[in-house]
């Protein structure tokens, strides 16, 4: 039985209005993908997503995955649920033609995407990482690297694993202490990367693992790491996987969520050297890391979109049926009706929806890169993607927390109880904030190289898209109160990017300890913005007597309460941000 349904409606209505999909399509030329190819894409997903992979995520998170002689063991029935994922094409929907790929738009595959995390977070994980590997062997891997290994990653007959973690290598890869020795038209990869995701399973025939290590010369530092494919079984003459590599899970980490994902501790080079193949230049492999990591980063932003709306969905339905209310009459009422209650789902739906907007413009961003007429527009597009990808990945992770949270607490004592499944929620996404860079290091990403090393630009255009919004809102009879309230929360947007700006040469400590506010403040805004610009198509339709009223009635609600109760806190986040680094910086180690 599922207790998840993809939401449909909210969805197109994103990609229909904000994203204005069909004239984003038009404009690279693909007139044969349109709304209704986009709708029944999404509803064959869904009906995997609620009818195999959701009744999994329990299953996933009792019986994890384990260690056995052959190696890891997935959660029963996972193997079944992925031939049916592949089985379907779904692996292959972004990737290029070329490959196997159906070449969809990356937006296309960011709203699919989001019903696989819903449905089930953990096993979903292992496609996540497959597409990462797919994106950094076809961007920077040899021609014969690309004909061996992507056509059955695209296919989803084998899948990818990214090794970057060691025990003293974390947020700091500069660490990295893992060898490669060149030997003939290969390298011998020695060392132990630990926290690695889905780095070994039975369900697919080869697993490939790209893996960060360092050759004899490397220079120090981030500037000494190279990037290597290995097999878990090396290919035959044939192509095929035969001989099994030097590299195995020798543990798996005990964790406090995501349990259907296995996560291993990978011994490479136990017997001499596991053979690899390097990607890219030599010392270069951060840069290639980075073309995976990017695309990781957004998606692990679409997890937190994708749990809290699981969360959303498994919260409402309990308000509904749970009776706490009694009338004067001694008839009784669900909790549903309580004011508070209504608040913490508004909360939830409110921060929802502004997390899917911002997650699917951001993922056109790189379409619009990619369809770009000339290398201006794709630079512009390129640049927009650089500087939302922190906020999707840090911003839509923090706000899972909260609602994943609520989701717990709507539930009052039985929330806290396993049976439940409200509780799984808020644990599976606890780890979304750390993995992938912490929320830290987003932030620190995004007032150093997205913010200060181009004086603000990127952000200031940003500014100005917003102001725009505001102008439209502000001319607009209905929607007054939205735009006072963008319009505030853009001079917060402004003061805050000027407080950066002026004070960072003179203090040194400043932009690490404003970043996470910074980052925060810029999702808020963001999600103000994309809330205000829904509430504007939304009346439109409504003007024109088109789409579902009950829906688009909802949505302005909707987004009146993002701008009445979340917006506001970027106002506190700015007062923060101005106390700037004094009180952080003022104790000495000992006073702690
Ligand atoms: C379940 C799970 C799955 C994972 N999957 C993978 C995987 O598939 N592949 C892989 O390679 N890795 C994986 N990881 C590792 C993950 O990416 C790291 O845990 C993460 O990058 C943080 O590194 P760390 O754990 O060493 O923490 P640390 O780097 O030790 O950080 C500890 C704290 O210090 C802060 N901090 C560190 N440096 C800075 C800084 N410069 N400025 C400000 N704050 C800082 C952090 O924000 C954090 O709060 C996984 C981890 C887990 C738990």
């Amino acid at each position: 039985m599922s207790d998840y349904t993809h939401p449909y409606r909210d969805s197109e209505f994103v990609l229909q209005q904000l994203v204005e999909f069909e004239a984003l399509c038009a404009s690279a030329h693909r007139d044969d993908i349109n709304d209704e190819l986009v709708s029944a894409i999404l509803a064959e997903a869904g009906r995997l997503g609620s009818g195999v992979l959701a009744p999994l995520n329990r299953i996933g998170d009792t019986q994890g995955a384990c260690l056995g002689e052959h190696g890891v063991q997935e959660t029963p029935g996972f193997a079944d649920a992925y031939q049916q994922f592949q089985a379907g094409g779904w692996p292959s929907l972004t990737a290029a033609e070329i490959w196997g790929g159906q070449n969809l738009p990356n937006v296309i595959g960011t709203a699919v995407n989001e019903i696989w995390h819903s449905a089930n977070m953990a096993f979903a994980l292992c496609p996540m990482l497959t597409q990462g590997a797919i994106e950094a062997i076809a961007h920077h891997g040899s021609p014969a690297l690309r004909d061996a290994y992507l056509a059955p990653l695209v296919s989803g007959e084998w899948t990818g694993t990214m090794n970057l973690t060691e025990p003293d290598a974390g947020s700091d890869l500069a660490a990295i202490k893992s060898r490669a020795i060149p030997q003939g038209d290969h390298y011998l990869i020695s060392g132990q990367k630990i926290f690695i995701t889905w780095g070994d399973h039975q369900m697919t025939e080869n697993i490939v693992h790209l893996v960060l290590a360092r050759l004899p010369d490397a220079p120090a530092g981030v500037k000494g790491i190279s990037l290597f494919v290995v097999p878990k079984f090396l290919l035959d003459a044939q192509g095929k996987p035969g001989v099994l590599n030097d590299a195995r899970c020798i543990a798996l980490e005990h964790k406090l969520g995501i349990h259907g994902s296995p996560t291993c501790v990978m011994s490479f080079g136990d017997n001499g050297g596991a053979i690899g193949y390097l990607v890219g230049e030599p010392h270069q492999g951060l840069a290639c890391m980075f073309t995976m990591m990017n695309h990781a980063r957004q998606s692990v932003g679409l997890q937190g979109l994708a749990i809290s709306e699981r969360a959303y969905q498994h919260a409402l339905q309990y308000a509904k049926d749970r009776l706490q209310g009694t009338r004067k009459d001694g008839s009784r009422f669900s909790i549903i009706h309580f004011p508070d209650v209504r608040r913490m789902l508004l909360q939830m739906k409110a921060s929802i929806e502004a997390m899917r907007a911002l997650a699917l413009v951001a993922a056109a961003e790189v379409d619009r890169t990619t369809y770009a007429p000339d290398a201006d527009a794709a630079k512009a597009h390129q640049g927009r993607v650089d500087l939302l990808t922190p906020i999707v990945k840090g911003w839509l992770t923090e706000m899972a927390q909260e609602v994943t949270s609520l989701g717990v607490q709507i539930h009052g004592g039985m929330g806290f109880i396993e049976e439940t499944g409200a509780a799984q929620h808020y644990r599976d996404a606890r780890i979304l904030t750390i993995y992938e860079g912490t929320t830290g290091i987003q932030a620190l990403d995004l007032v150093g190289r997205k913010t200060l090393l181009n004086e603000g630009q990127l952000i200031s255009r940003l500014l100005d898209d917003i102001g725009e919004t505001v102008a439209v809102l502000q001319r607009s009879t209905h929607l007054a109160n939205q735009a006072a309230a963008l319009e505030g929360a853009l001079g917060a947007g402004r003061q805050a990017l000027r407080i950066l700006l002026d004070n960072a040469k003179a203090d040194a400590h400043l932009a690490g300890s404003i970043s996470v506010n910074f980052m925060m403040l810029f999702g808020y805004l963001c999600g103000g913005w994309l809330m205000a610009r829904s509430a504007l198509s939304a009346q439109a339709l409504l003007d024109a007597g088109s789409g579902d009223p009950q829906f688009l009635k909802a949505k302005q609600v909707t987004a009146d309460f993002y701008a009445e109760q979340l917006l506001p806190r970027v106002h506190a986040l700015l007062t923060a941000i101005g106390s700037g680094s004094r009180s952080i910086m003022a104790l000495d180690d000992e006073q702690f």
